[in-house]
């Protein structure tokens, strides 16, 4: 079984998809660690993304490696290395590759093969699993969003502003839903959750409600 999670930055997909997947037993796939590690390795290896074919052999060399604790680049664990502020914007702009995506889809459809998963991103109920058998869109107002994502940066020990991270949400908003090639839209067939005012649980035990009741569709 495939459930489907897309939205915004900071809509909380993360940790409700994580959630969601422990209280199912389903595994968790967060898909924008796999464009994060991309780009950091893009990043570290000095790689002109717009020449076609340095890009296509890079990818086809990277190492990385994902598991449900822990993501992997070249052997290492790149968990934080992935969530600073930096790497984030670019990460918005290197997923607008062509090949960047194909190759993160595909590597998207071979960690599900024959899973019961949760996967959390911008186009999975449209482009990676349009099947799906549950989609979710998940939102909330962008004041919001931006202090989840500053909190969890703070946790984490990061330096910034709740106006730098809430300038930061809207452009990678902008770009990620204005991009050619799988832009962030909510599938025909999504349920829409907006989580302004709700609590992680309360977003987990609804999602769980709708699976377990068999409505995969407003
Ligand atoms: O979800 P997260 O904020 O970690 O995603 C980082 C970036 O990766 C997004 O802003 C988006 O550009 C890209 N992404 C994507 N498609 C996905 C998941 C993430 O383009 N399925």
């Amino acid at each position: 079984m495939i459930i489907a999670i897309d939205g915004p930055a900071g809509a909380g997909k993360s940790t409700i998809a994580k959630k969601l997947g422990e209280k199912m037993d389903y595994m968790y796939l967060d898909t924008g660690a796999i464009y994060r590690t991309i780009t950091l390795y893009l990043c570290n290896k000095n790689i002109d993304i717009e020449n076609k074919r340095i890009l296509a052999d890079s990818l086809s060399n990277i190492d990385m490696k994902y598991t449900m604790d822990h993501i992997y680049l070249n052997g290492k664990i790149v968990d934080d290395d992935i969530r600073t502020e930096s790497i984030s914007q670019k990460t918005s702009r290197y997923s607008s590759k062509s090949e960047i995506r194909v190759f993160a889809v595909e590597m998207q459809r071979n960690i599900s093969l024959g899973e019961n998963i949760v996967l959390e991103g911008r186009d999975i109920g449209t482009v990676v699993f349009p099947k799906a058998d549950y989609k979710f869109y998940l939102t909330a107002n962008e004041e919001v969003r931006g202090k989840r994502r500053y909190k969890d940066m703070l946790d984490k020990g990061m330096d910034t502003s709740l106006e730098e991270i809430i300038n930061s949400i809207k452009e990678r908003d902008f770009n990620d839903k204005n991009r050619e090639i799988s832009p962030l839209t909510k599938a025909k067939d999504a349920i829409e959750i907006d989580t302004t005012s709700m609590t992680i649980e309360e977003v987990v035990e609804k999602m769980i409600g709708y699976v377990k009741g068999g409505v995969n569709a407003i």
